[in-house]
């Protein structure tokens, strides 16, 4: 028995199937049995009505010879035969004949001699009332009639069958009455209703065999075709249910339920071959989530925290348990801010934020995930390390303004600090002053010398100028080529011609592995020369550097046109 036990299927279809066969069964059983009963009862009746017959037509022809005793005598015989229980000549008056005188009498008297002796001893036993129905009844319809009685628990069958005046009765008893007397004979039912017993009793014996046969075959096939194959499919439903995909069951025959396991195969296939997907799927999305250098945080509708990979868990110092614990709002130790970025405005599903946390230069960005209904469905924070970025940035800003052999600010970062300068220095006419360098015959130089050993000089007087200028007011710069400008503020064109002797005189006492140059230069003041534009001063410096070159080189010449 299966654990369902009384409330099985399979015990709800067998009773359900037992009682509608008990039913029929049972009905047809139950008329034949009663078929059966009104047979035998008839068959009784008919027996008993034939006997009577006999019997009247004996009494008839034992009355002829004369001998009334022989009738009585003849009816003690008949009592006890078989199942008669009594048997009694009557006359029309219920009165027990051949006890009294009374027919003697009276057939002596219609007969006019003493023919016939009378009973020494008389009894009058009144049998039946000489008004009881059936006695009236047979007498007046002269045909026989029965019925059934109880006496003392015990069922009997009464007959009464009217003996008729026939011609030769009259020689004796008249013509006056056309019904002499009744027989009177009382069976006992006990044998039939035994036989009707055994009749119902054997039915009964049919109809619970049949029954017994009924549940068996009806048990046998239902567990076999029905309920065995439904307890495979829902015991593997029961297994796929608990997450074990690999059920398959076997599929019998063809037939409903066959079908039913073919399709529970199928069923199985497509969730095993969907759940791979899913978990391919699921596998990717954890490989990039948890491999990428990207912190991601994410949390449901409740706001609480349900996916943190380890680059979140690093970046932030703290592990996921943590995270969790503390929620999206603590995620960054500062929970003004985070509300800031997790308040959501109507026009902005995301944000963005850098922000500086254990010293590294973090990017948050915020993002909320919305049903199709536009409803929230949590957020995602996405944190990267910008920190390097931020660093090379710096680094190739710096670059930019850097030449690369000498380490001076270049062409670049001087016409803007110069135009800066310039504008400032006009505005707040305050002085300006450029010094504009040139290497004298550094083509012969090179020549001589090699182009290394010229990058070498070049980069040994951009030291020697950056160690004569004053650290915060002057600019070196690399102009070009072997040509060099110096930004010199709050400097007046004679200071500036000052600053540009103590450059030139240190070139040319400086050594570059044994070798020598010097410089030219050419010398402008903003407020000496009234230049209009930055350009403007350079040109007139770079005049300036173009008088000292003719003049014989190795000295400094001013744009006013003033010897140095
Ligand atoms: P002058 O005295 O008239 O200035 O003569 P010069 O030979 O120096 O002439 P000019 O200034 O026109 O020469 C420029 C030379 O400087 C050309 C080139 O050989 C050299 N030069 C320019 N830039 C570099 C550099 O970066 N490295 C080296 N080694 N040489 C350079
Ligand atoms: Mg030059
Ligand atoms: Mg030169």
């Amino acid at each position: 028995m299966n654990r369902f036990g009384l409330f099985s299927l399979g015990r709800k279809l067998t009773i359900a199937i037992c009682l509608i066969i008990a039913a029929g069964f049972g009905a047809i059983v139950y008329f034949y049995a009663q078929q059966q009963e009104r047979n035998i009862l008839l068959q009784n009746e008919r027996s008993i009505h034939q006997l009577l017959d006999s019997v009247n037509q004996g009494l008839q022809v034992v009355m002829i010879t004369g001998s009334a005793d022989v009738s009585t005598l003849y009816a003690e015989k008949l009592k006890g035969v078989g199942d008669i229980e009594d048997f009694r000549i009557l006359r029309t008056n219920g009165l027990e004949a051949f006890k009294d005188n009374e027919t003697v009498r009276k057939v002596n008297e219609f007969r006019d001699v003493d023919e016939f002796p009378l009973h020494a001893r008389e009894e009058k036993l009144q049998v039946l009332a000489p008004d009881d129905v059936n006695l009236q009844k047979a007498i007046q319809t002269q045909q026989f009639v029965y019925f059934y009685n109880t006496r003392d628990d015990e069922e009997f069958l009464s007959f009464l069958l009217p003996i008729k005046s026939v011609k030769r009765c009259q020689r004796c008893h008249g013509r006056e009455t056309p019904v002499l007397g009744v027989l009177e004979l009382t069976a006992s039912l006990a044998g039939t209703r035994a036989a009707v017993r055994q009749t119902w009793l054997q039915a009964g014996g049919v109809l619970a065999g049949a029954l017994l046969a009924v549940f068996l075959v009806t048990t046998l096939v239902l567990n076999r075709y029905i309920l065995h194959p439904i307890e495979i499919v829902s015991a593997a439903m029961k297994r796929v249910a608990t997450g074990d995909l690999l059920q398959t069951v076997p599929v019998l025959g063809r037939d409903e339920l066959s079908n039913m396991a073919t399709s529970f195969n199928r069923m199985t296939s497509e969730l095993r071959s969907t759940y791979e997907g899913f978990t391919r799927e699921h596998n990717k999305l954890e490989t990039i989530i948890m491999g990428t250098e990207e912190g991601i945080v994410v949390s449901d509708e409740t706001g609480r925290v349900v996916l943190v990979n380890s680059a979140a868990e690093g970046l932030l110092g703290k592990d996921a348990a943590r995270i969790v614990e503390q929620g999206l709002p603590a995620l960054l130790d500062d929970p003004q801010r985070m509300g800031r970025l997790l308040e959501r405005l109507p026009e902005q599903a995301a944000r963005s934020e850098v922000i500086l946390y254990n010293e590294r230069v973090l990017a948050v960005h915020v993002s909320m995930i919305c049903h199709a209904d536009g409803s929230a469905r949590g957020h995602t924070v996405v944190i990267r390390d910008i920190s390097n970025e931020r660093r090379l940035e710096q680094k190739l800003r710096e670059l930019s303004n850097i030449d690369a052999l000498t380490g001076l600010a270049n062409r670049r970062a001087l016409d803007e600090t110069l135009m800066t300068e310039f504008a400032l220095a006009r505005e707040q006419s305050r002085p300006l002053s450029i010094l504009m360098f040139d290497v004298d015959h550094f083509k012969k130089f090179n020549d001589l010398h090699g182009h290394d050993q010229g990058d070498r000089v070049l980069k040994a007087f951009a030291q020697t100028a950056l160690s004569c200028v004053r650290e915060v007011l002057d600019t070196v710069c690399r102009y070009g080529g072997e040509e060099f400008l110096v930004i010199a503020r709050e400097t007046s064109q004679d200071g500036a011609v000052v600053l540009a002797e103590r450059i030139r005189e240190a070139v040319a006492a400086m050594q570059v592995d044994g070798l020598k140059v010097t410089i030219s230069i050419g010398v402008a003041g903003l407020g000496e020369t009234a230049a209009q534009t930055p350009s403007a001063l350079i040109e007139l410096a770079d005049a300036a550097l173009y008088r000292a070159k003719e003049d014989g080189r190795n000295r400094v010449r001013v744009a006013s046109g003033g010897a140095a």
